[in-house]
C-alpha cells in the first residue's frame, strides 16, 4: 500500500455539476447505482494516481478489471451494530472513491488455499459508537481498515520474507488491529497475490546482501564503486510508487538498515 492524493485526481469535464445532481437524487430516496456511470468516469483518473496499480494491495491489473470502490460502502453496511442503509450521501463524494482490484472489492472464496475475502458492503471501524447513520463529521469515526488516502496508514501493512504474506509493521496492538481487519476484508493474504509478492521480495533481498558486500569495496574499488551504484539503483526502483508492491517492499528494506550501510535509509528517503 501508498500513500495516494486524492486531490491530484483529474476530474472530467462537467463532473461536479453531474456528481450534485446525482447526489441530490439520492437525497431525496434514489438509488446511487442509477448513476453509477458517474463514478465509473473517474475510474480511468483514479488508476493515473497509482500507475494502474490496486491501492490497498498494490497488485498491477488490467483496468477492464478495475472497480471504483466505495471506501464507506453506498448501499448497505453489513459491519454496523443495527440496520445501516449505506453512506449513501457519500456515493458521488470523490474522497470516497478507492481503485480497487476484483480481489480487494469483491467478496470471493479462495476454496484452493481456504481464504475468503473482498470488501463488498463491509466497514468495520475500532469503536462501533462512533458510527456515522446520517450526514456528519468523517473524523469521528476511526476506520479499522487501512485507508491508502490517510497519510500515515499505508506504513503500517508489511509483508513477510519467507512468503510474501501481509502483516503488521509494528506490534503496536491497534496497528496489529487494523492491520488484521484489513487482511481479512480486503483479502489481503489471497495466496495468488502472495506468490506475485515472494518473488520480488526475494529478489530485492538478494539485491541488498550484493550491495551489502559491494559497498565497503565500492570505497576503494572505482570499478566495485560502479557495481555497487547498478545494484543500488535497482533497489531503489523496486521500492518506487510506481513498482508493484512497493510499500511492502519498503518495509522489507526498512528491516535491512544498518548502521555500516548508511546507505539505505538513503535510498528510503529519497
Ligand atoms: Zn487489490
Amino acid at each position: 500500500m501508498r500513500y495516494i492524493d486524492i486531490d491530484d485526481l483529474v476530474l472530467p469535464a462537467n463532473w461536479n455539476a453531474r456528481a450534485t445532481a446525482a447526489a441530490a437524487k439520492v437525497a431525496l430516496g434514489g438509488d446511487p447505482d442509477v448513476d453509477s456511470q458517474v463514478w465509473r468516469d473517474l475510474k480511468d483518473g483514479l488508476g493515473d494516481l497509482s500507475n494502474d496499480k490496486c491501492w490497498y494491495c498494490e497488485t498491477p491489473i488490467p483496468r477492464s478489471d478495475n472497480a471504483v470502490d466505495h471506501f464507506r460502502p453506498k448501499g448497505r453496511c453489513s459491519d454496523a451494530a443495527t440496520t445501516h442503509n449505506g453512506y449513501r450521501w457519500l456515493a458521488f463524494e470523490k474522497t470516497n472513491y478507492r481503485y480497487s482490484c476484483t480481489f480487494c472489492n469483491s467478496r470471493r472464496k479462495d476454496v484452493s488455499h481456504g481464504t475468503v475475502g473482498g470488501k463488498a458492503d463491509r466497514f468495520p471501524l475500532l469503536n462501533e459508537a462512533n458510527r456515522l447513520y446520517a450526514p456528519g463529521p468523517l473524523h469521528q469515526e476511526e476506520p479499522a481498515l487501512l485507508d491508502p488516502c490517510a497519510l500515515d496508514d499505508w506504513e503500517l501493512l508489511g509483508c513477510r520474507q519467507e512468503d510474501g504474506s501481509p502483516c503488521a509493521s509494528s506490534n503496536d496492538p491497534i496497528v496489529e488491529q487494523r492491520v488484521r481487519a484489513s487482511i481479512e476484508v480486503c483479502h489481503l493474504d489471497h495466496e495468488p497475490t502472495c506468490k506475485l509478492r515472494h518473488p520480488l521480495v526475494v529478489k530485492l533481498l538478494s539485491e541488498v546482501a550484493q550491495a551489502k558486500r559491494f559497498f565497503p569495496l565500492s570505497k576503494t574499488d572505482p570499478a566495485m564503486r560502479h557495481e555497487f551504484y547498478e545494484v543500488a539503483k535497482r533497489i531503489k526502483k523496486s521500492i518506487d510508487r510506481k513498482s508493484p508492491f512497493s510499500g511492502e517492499l519498503i518495509f522489507i528494506l526498512k528491516g535491512q538498515r544498518h548502521t555500516d550501510h548508511p546507505w539505505i535509509q538513503k535510498i528510503l528517503e529519497s
